[in-house]
C-alpha cells in the first residue's frame, strides 16, 4: 500500500515536472538547420507562408555557398543540351531574384552575356551543329566576333543566352537582414544528440517545433538521421583575380575554366573538380593550372586577389534530396544542390515550402522516397 503511495506521488511529481518543463520551451513552427542558400531561401518561402522560425547556423566562410560563384548558366557543355528541368524553371529565375531584390531591398542577381569559348575545331564543330536544334535556338548561336575584345577564340566562339550571376554573399546576408527581427536566429553547431522527439514534437534545448528541416550541405555527412543518403562530395578552388586594365567586355566566359565579374570590379576565375575531397585548404598546384589555362586565351595581364577552396554538396545522380525521412516523422531533409545551387534554389525552395506547409507534392525526381 505504501509502495503504490510513493509510485503515485513520484509519477505526480514527473508530469508536474514534464508540464512545467513543456511549458518553459519556445514554440516555433520549423526549425531550420543550416543557412546556405537551400537554407536561407527556405526560410524566405516559409516566412511568406507565415511560419515561425528557429534557424540555427553555424557560419563558415569555406561553405559551399559562401565560396561559390553564383554563375547561372542554361548549357550543359557535354552534348551542349539544355540543364536539368531547363523548361520547369530556368527563364523564371529573373523573376524570382527580381522578387526577392525588391523585397530585401537590395541588389544580388545580374544577367550577364555568356560566351563559350571552343578550346578546339572538334568541340566547335559540336556546338555549331546544335545552333539550329529546335531545344537551343533560342538559348545558343554564334558569337559576334567584336564581341570577344581580348579574348582569344581561334577556334572560335558561341554565344550563350540566358546566363547570370548570383552574388551569393550578398544575397545571403540581405535575407538574414531581413529575416532575423521576426526569425530566431542561433550561430551555433546543431547537436544532433540533443534532438529529442517528445510526442509529435520535437525539443531541441529550450525549443520545440512540428518539423526540422536539414540543409546542412556537405555536413550532412555528421547527420544521424539523413547520412545514409548518396552524397560524393566534391571540393573546388575558385580564385578572385584583378585586370591591370578594365581591357574585357563584362560577361561569363567558359573554356575548359570559366571568367567571370565579381561585381566589385574584380573577376572570379574557377573552378576545379576533385570527387570524394573533404578537405577545404586551398591547393597551390590548383589555382597555378587555372591561371595557366586563363593565360592562354585572355591576352590582359592581371595579379591574384584570392584563393579559396569548399565543398559541393554533390550526390549520386546529381538529383538533389528533398522529403521526410521514412520512420522520424517531422524530420525533412533539403540537400544536394551539387553545382546548381544557384538557379536550383528558385525552383526548389519554393517546392520545399508548399509541401511543408500546403502538403503539396514534391517533384519526383528529387523526392528521397525515389528510393523506396
Ligand atoms: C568552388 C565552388 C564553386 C561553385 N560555383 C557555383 C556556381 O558558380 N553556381 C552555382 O549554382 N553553384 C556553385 N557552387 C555550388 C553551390 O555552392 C552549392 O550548390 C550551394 O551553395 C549549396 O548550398 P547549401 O545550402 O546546400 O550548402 P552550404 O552552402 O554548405 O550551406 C550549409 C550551411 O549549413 C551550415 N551547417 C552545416 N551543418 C551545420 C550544423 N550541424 N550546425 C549549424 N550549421 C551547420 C554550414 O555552416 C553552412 O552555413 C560552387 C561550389 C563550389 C565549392
Amino acid at each position: 500500500m505504501k509502495i503504490q503511495k510513493n509510485i503515485a506521488i513520484l509519477r505526480f511529481i514527473w508530469l508536474k515536472f514534464v508540464a512545467i518543463y513543456k511549458e518553459r520551451l519556445k514554440e516555433v513552427d520549423i526549425i531550420i538547420v543550416g543557412a546556405g542558400l537551400a537554407g536561407t531561401s527556405l526560410a524566405l518561402e516559409l516566412s511568406l507562408r507565415k511560419q515561425n522560425l528557429l534557424v540555427v547556423d553555424l557560419p563558415n566562410p569555406n561553405s559551399s555557398s559562401r565560396v561559390a560563384a553564383g554563375i547561372v548558366n542554361p548549357v550543359v557543355p557535354k552534348g551542349v543540351r539544355t540543364t536539368w528541368q531547363y523548361h520547369a524553371f530556368f527563364k523564371a529565375i529573373p523573376a524570382y531574384y527580381a522578387y526577392w531584390e525588391k523585397q530585401l531591398n537590395a541588389s544580388f542577381f545580374n544577367s550577364l552575356p555568356g560566351f563559350q569559348i571552343h578550346p578546339d575545331d572538334h568541340t566547335a564543330s559540336q556546338w555549331q551543329k546544335r545552333y539550329s536544334h529546335p531545344e537551343m535556338q533560342e538559348i545558343i548561336a554564334a558569337a559576334e566576333p567584336d564581341s570577344l575584345n581580348n579574348v582569344n577564340h581561334p577556334f572560335g566562339a558561341t554565344r550563350v543566352n540566358h546566363c547570370a550571376k548570383l552574388n551569393t554573399q550578398a544575397f545571403l546576408t540581405a535575407a538574414k537582414n531581413w529575416l532575423s527581427p521576426f526569425t530566431e536566429w542561433d550561430e551555433e553547431a546543431f547537436l544532433h544528440a540533443s534532438l529529442i522527439r517528445v510526442d509529435n514534437e520535437w525539443h531541441y534545448k529550450n525549443w520545440k517545433a512540428k518539423a526540422v528541416v536539414f540543409c546542412e550541405g556537405i555536413n550532412v555527412l555528421n547527420n544521424p538521421w539523413f547520412r545514409h543518403l548518396h552524397f560524393h562530395p566534391t571540393a573546388g578552388d575558385l580564385l578572385t583575380i584583378r585586370f591591370e586594365q578594365a581591357v574585357i567586355p563584362e560577361a561569363l566566359y567558359k573554356n575548359r575554366e570559366w571568367l567571370i565579374p565579381d561585381g566589385a570590379g574584380n573577376w572570379l576565375v574557377g573552378s576545379t573538380f576533385h570527387k570524394g575531397s573533404l578537405d577545404e585548404t586551398p591547393k597551390q598546384e590548383d589555382a597555378e593550372m587555372l591561371l595557366q589555362r586563363l593565360q592562354q586565351w585572355v591576352s590582359a595581364d592581371f595579379t591574384l586577389v584570392k584563393h579559396l577552396r569548399g565543398i559541393r554538396p554533390t550526390v549520386e545522380g546529381r538529383r538533389p534530396y528533398l522529403g521526410e525521412h521514412n520512420s522520424e516523422k517531422g524530420l525533412f531533409i533539403y540537400n544536394g544542390l551539387g553545382s546548381k545551387g544557384s538557379s536550383l534554389i528558385s525552383w526548389l525552395s519554393p517546392m520545399m515550402a508548399d509541401y511543408l506547409v500546403n502538403e503539396q507534392p514534391l517533384h519526383a525526381e528529387v523526392d528521397i522516397n525515389r528510393y523506396g
